[in-house]
């Protein structure tokens, strides 16, 4: 089987050449995004793989099934840079990826520690040879009740990983997670943003779950509430948040997604003019920790992003299905 490989990033590149051994393929490695540009380099393959900075338009995919190509996978896990309804309307098989939690869920723990050792400011004065201790004293894991937003894979990981420290767990999901309940109590939403210390968010973006955090919510919080985000951006209203940071109801902010990021995290912008004022606004704080979107990245994540979108369409190619699906 012939694939042609868009966006390969330097870190995927050993594994790619495993499986290619491994599976007997033929991978093409093209240069940058597929676009109607660089879509004919693909030109006599069986199948096409791609990132999340490739978008697969209707016109592209009418494209890809003129030269003969019905099979496309995504290394990422969402889907969203795909038209899935012209994927299918036109006969183009998609398959998406999957991970572990893991690397999510350790990230979320360092985030939650960071904001309670008020770590980025120490790290800041350490580089400058300030030693002082004012204004730096924390608190500890035992004392806190945390709160987790969503206890699906992620949430479930982070509640494990928490179940060490000796705090309270609260936890708030339509679908009780039983593998959890020794170490988390299921509480209403609002009891949670009542009692929880600090709040940490695991659950998708949905039209309902859009800027659930806004000034309402943070009013039911805490004042000094610690608050999490390593799930979506759009889960927050910036400009609610940002009050909050203001008038001190938020004590910490960590976050590793932020609205607008596409474009911006994953790319070196330091000589660029970035088009992201809530982003350079909010970074300021000295409570407040932004990390790039690099929660889910570590070695085990990319090699199973790399191979099971890989072994997804040789599954594809060898069932020579008709059928139009995302395989996770
Ligand atoms: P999952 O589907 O396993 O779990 C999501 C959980 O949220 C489910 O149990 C679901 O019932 C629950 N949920 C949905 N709507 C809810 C609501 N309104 N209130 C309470 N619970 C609700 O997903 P996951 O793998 O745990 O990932 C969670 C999110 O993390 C993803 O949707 C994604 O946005 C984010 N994520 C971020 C990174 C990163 O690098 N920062 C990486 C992977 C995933």
């Amino acid at each position: 089987m012939n694939i042609a490989i868009y966006d390969i990033r330097q870190d995927e590149q050993a594994i790619f050449k495993c499986l290619e051994e491994k599976l007997k393929l033929k991978f093409h490695y093209i240069k940058g995004h597929l676009t109607a540009e660089s879509l004919h380099r693909a030109s006599g393959c069986d199948g096409i793989s791609v990132l999340g900075h490739s978008h697969i338009a209707e016109d592209l995919l009418v494209s890809m099934k003129e030269i003969g190509i019905t099979k496309l996978a995504t290394r990422t896990v969402g889907y969203n840079h795909i038209d899935l309804a012209a994927a299918a309307k036109h006969g183009v098989q998609v398959c998406n990826s999957k991970y572990g939690p893991h690397g999510v869920a350790d990230f979320t723990v360092m985030l939650i520690l960071m904001a309670l050792r008020k770590y980025k400011q120490a790290l800041f004065r350490a580089n400058v040879n300030d030693y002082s201790l004012q204004g730096l004293q924390g608190r500890e894991m035992k004392d806190m009740v945390i709160g987790i937003v969503g206890t699906g894979n992620i949430g479930a990981q982070v509640i494990r990983n928490l179940s060490g420290f000796g705090c309270r767990i609260l936890a708030v999901d339509a679908f009780k997670n039983q593998s959890i309940a020794k170490h988390a109590e299921y509480v209403e939403l609002s009891d949670l943003y009542r009692q929880a210390d600090i709040v940490s968010l695991h659950i998708p973006l949905l039209p309902e779950t859009r800027q659930m955090i806004n000034r309402e919510s943070l009013a039911q919080m805490k004042p000094g509430v610690i608050l999490v985000n390593c799930s979506r951006g759009e889960l927050m209203n910036v400009s609610d948040v940002i009050d909050a940071v203001e008038s001190e109801q938020i004590g910490a902010l960590a976050l590793d997604v932020f609205e607008g990021e596409e474009g911006i995290y994953h790319f070196d912008r330091r000589t660029d003019i970035i088009q992201n004022r809530d982003m350079a606004y909010l970074r300021q704080f000295p409570n407040v920790t932004m990390t790039q979107h690099i929660a889910f990245y570590t070695n085990s994540a990319v090699e199973d992003m790399v191979s099971i979108s890989v072994n997804a369409l040789v599954d594809l190619h060898q069932r020579g299905s008709s059928q139009n699906e995302v395989h996770a």
